[in-house]
């Protein structure tokens, strides 16, 4: 599998010309690597602006589970489907605290994605105060058991499961590489434990938390992750091509 590498702009920049600028960017800083699969996930309303192709795919950050309806204010995964969209951010630690959003609810959003023929990017990680009374492992086990709930080992290999550590998201302070090869190989247990060996080996984990250029190779080859989660380094086009370009190399 190619390293996968997906940009999350969160709610930025505040205009269309800017999003337009720091896509081309990017796009233009890739083309012709074709040995990484790019991911950007701008906001919503610029999802129909910015021109994907295969050198760089599109994501959402979030969706709803439900096609269509009385639903005032929610994107349909049909939705973003027809605007070209194959990823969707699931669960995301700033939808979990600031949206309140539990394990039941990232479960159908889970299974709507995957249903509608998308992949979902999949967060899971442990808050400071959870790493600090160390239940961490319980976190991780409950968030990734609930979240996939029902989801059938024929629907689970289109998971994209990324490692969050809150505390290091956005925080300048990222996790150790030897403590997210820890964890990367805890995830892979946990998935053989809920469906089998084969589909554990399989599937892509990713980290994020404060990523940048100088940290970002580490994690692809001391960690063992399949590739990364990318906030704020995502906006700046210089930094994330110059991560995109060092993951060509490995
Ligand atoms: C994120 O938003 O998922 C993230 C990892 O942010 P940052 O890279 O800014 O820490």
């Amino acid at each position: 599998m190619k390293p996968l590498i997906i940009g999350n702009w969160k709610c930025n920049p505040s205009t269309l010309a800017e999003a337009k600028e720091i896509f081309n960017l990017i796009k233009n800083g890739i083309k012709n690597i074709k040995n990484v699969e790019v991911v950007i996930c701008p906001p919503f309303t610029y999802l129909t602006e910015l021109k994907s192709d295969s050198d760089l795919k599109m994501g959402a950050q979030d969706c709803f589970w439900e096609d269509s309806g009385p639903f005032t204010g929610e994107i349909s995964i049909k939705m973003l489907k027809n605007l070209g969209c194959r990823f969707v951010i699931v669960g995301h630690s700033e939808r979990r605290c600031h949206f309140k959003e539990n394990d039941l609810l990232i479960n159908k959003k889970i299974k709507s994605v995957l249903e509608n023929g998308l992949k979902p990017i999949f967060c899971v990680g442990e808050v400071k105060e959870q790493k600090n009374k160390r239940e961490f492992s319980t976190v991780i086990k409950t968030q990734i058991e609930k979240g996939l709930k029902k989801v059938p080992a024929g629907r689970v290999n289109e998971v994209i499961l990324a490692y969050e550590p809150v505390w290091a998201i956005g925080s300048g302070r990222p996790c150790k590489p030897v403590q997210v090869q820890v964890t990367n190989l805890f995830i892979r247990k946990i998935i053989s434990r809920l469906y089998n060996r084969n589909l554990a080996e399989k599937i892509p984990v990713l980290y994020g938390g404060s990523v940048n250029r100088e940290n970002a190779l580490n994690y692809l080859k001391e960690s063992g992750m399949k590739g990364l989660l990318i906030g704020g380094a995502s906006l700046k086009p210089e930094e994330f091509i110059g991560i995109v370009k060092d993951a060509s190399h490995l």
